[in-house]
């Protein structure tokens, strides 16, 4: 049996993993240079930074039996969190529950209900009665209107921009009970798991493997068109490169799957291109000095153009960084907005000048460093029903699969997920023998 992955990020590298450990010839097709995808990374310091930061949960057991498998889990470290919130112009604390109860802007009963509603959600197994309720509608009735104005509709508005009120309330059970689940010993702290010298080091790992077992990954390859031809499945890229196959597994977006594949029946697609996407803008920025003392500070402010601020160092600090502090600045957008088209340089300027204004002694001399990343499918939008909505593994096109990131629910996207998704395609195919290292 002959495969063509499409992707190498955390899911194609887990297809080519698991497919050339069972013997089976398979061809990846990156577009990039290298492997990773969205958790590929960039040179800092003496060592690599991810490009758009990442941990991981306690919970995250699919990713960290891959670091086991590649021989990563010495590198891998459980760091205690700390997370503020701006709102009105000034940083609050937001790690434990006592910060949550010194937090001035909602009131002694306000604050109460926000940490009891937490619990019950933690608790709670089932999702499937959240399915047609939308977040906005579950936190109100939850943890009451001025918790949802103040603490959450920020939050919401950050990721999903104009589109928040369309969220559904599973996928904000989802995210409240992952983050709730990564608790220090002490259970009172957020515990997260860095990857000394980034993740990208996991898929170039991957790689190695794959190649060691006589998979092919062939890089810089651009897939334009995927074809049935017979009893096969061809596979047409930009770069010139044709070839059959008997089974195709696709891992970028939805409307990428889209584009490369013109013969899908036009109900397919109508159905399969109703999940909207945010894309992201992420800076990295190398500063002299730190900024505050919180790994993850969310941004509140409606004028700021980013919505956080994750000082990588306040989670991991490494001397192999050199002198440089490596800080993230996110921004969540429509792929419409006219950020999204601004050059890096006008992103620069625009970002450094909310930082002048956020924290009064920062200096734009400080920022030493900076990198500029932008992806157009960051983030699914899980809207009301979502079950139903989601693309199924298999296509109308026989031998040919589709394994991507919308199909994670119902928890958050992420790599641990990607690499759950495609274990369970494989499992679908019959091809996932047995997970054990
Ligand atoms: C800002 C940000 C922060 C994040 N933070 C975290 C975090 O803290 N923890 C966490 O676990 N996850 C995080 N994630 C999510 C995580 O990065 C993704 O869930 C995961 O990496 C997705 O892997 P994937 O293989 O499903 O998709 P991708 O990484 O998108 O991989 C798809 C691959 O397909 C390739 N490709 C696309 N089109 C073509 C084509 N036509 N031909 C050939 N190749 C093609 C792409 O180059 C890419 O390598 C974050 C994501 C973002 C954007």
């Amino acid at each position: 049996m002959r495969y063509a992955i499409i992707g190498g990020g955390a899911a194609g590298c887990t297809l080519a993993w698991h497919l050339t450990r069972n013997g089976r010839e398979v061809h990846l097709y990156e577009r990039e240079r290298e492997l990773g995808g969205l958790a590929s990374d960039i040179p800092f310091g003496q060592t690599k930074l991810d490009r758009f930061y990442h941990h991981i949960f306690t919970s995250d057991l699919h990713v960290q039996a891959f670091l086991d498998r590649v021989g990563l889990t010495e590198k891998l470290h459980w760091l205690d969190s700390s997370v503020g919130f701006e709102y009105a112009g000034k940083l609050h604390p937001f790690t434990t529950p006592f910060d949550l109860l010194r937090f001035s802007p909602l009131s002694i009963a306000s604050r109460f209900r926000v940490g009891l509603s937490a619990l019950k959600m933690k608790r709670r197994e089932s999702y499937e009665d959240l399915e047609d309720v939308t977040a906005e509608e579950f936190i109100i009735r939850e943890m009451g209107e001025s918790a949802y104005r103040i603490l959450w509709e920020p939050l919401l508005r950050s990721k999903f921009g104009d589109r928040y009120r369309e969220v559904s309330a599973v996928w904000f059970w989802g995210k409240v009970k992952l983050r709730g689940g990564t608790r220090t010993k002490s259970g009172s702290g957020e515990c997260l798991g860095y990857l000394k010298d980034g993740w990208g080091q996991l898929y170039r790992r991957m790689g190695r493997q794959i190649a060691e077992r006589g998979g092919v990954l062939r890089f810089s390859q651009l897939v334009t068109e995927i074809r049935k031809t017979g009893a096969g499945l061809l596979v047409r890229t930009r770069q010139g490169v044709e070839e059959e196959y008997d089974r195709v597994l696709v891992t970028p977006s939805v409307p990428t799957f889209l584009q490369m594949t013109p013969s899908l029946p036009g109900d397919y697609k109508a159905a399969a291109s109703k999940i909207p996407y945010q894309a992201n803008i992420t800076v990295a920025l190398g500063l002299e000095k730190s900024l505050s003392p919180y790994y993850w500070l969310n941004i509140t402010d409606p004028q700021s153009p980013f919505v956080a601020v994750i000082e990588h160092t306040n989670l991991f600090s490494d001397p192999d960084y050199g002198d440089l502090i490596p800080v993230y600045l996110s921004r969540y957008l429509n792929a419409e907005h006219p950020l999204y088209q601004m050059r890096p340089s006008e992103v620069r300027e625009l970002f450094v000048s909310h930082l002048e204004r956020l924290f009064p002694k920062f200096q734009r001399e400080w920022v030493k460093q900076f990198t500029f990343s932008k992806a157009d499918y960051a983030q699914p939008l899980v809207g009301l029903h979502y079950s139903q909505n989601k693309p199924s593994f298999d296509t109308p096109i026989e031998g040919l699969s589709l394994c991507t990131m919308v199909q994670i629910y119902p928890e958050d996207r992420g790599m641990n997920y990607s690499i759950k998704i495609a274990e369970e395609l494989l499992r679908h195919l019959g091809e996932l023998k047995s997970l054990s290292a």
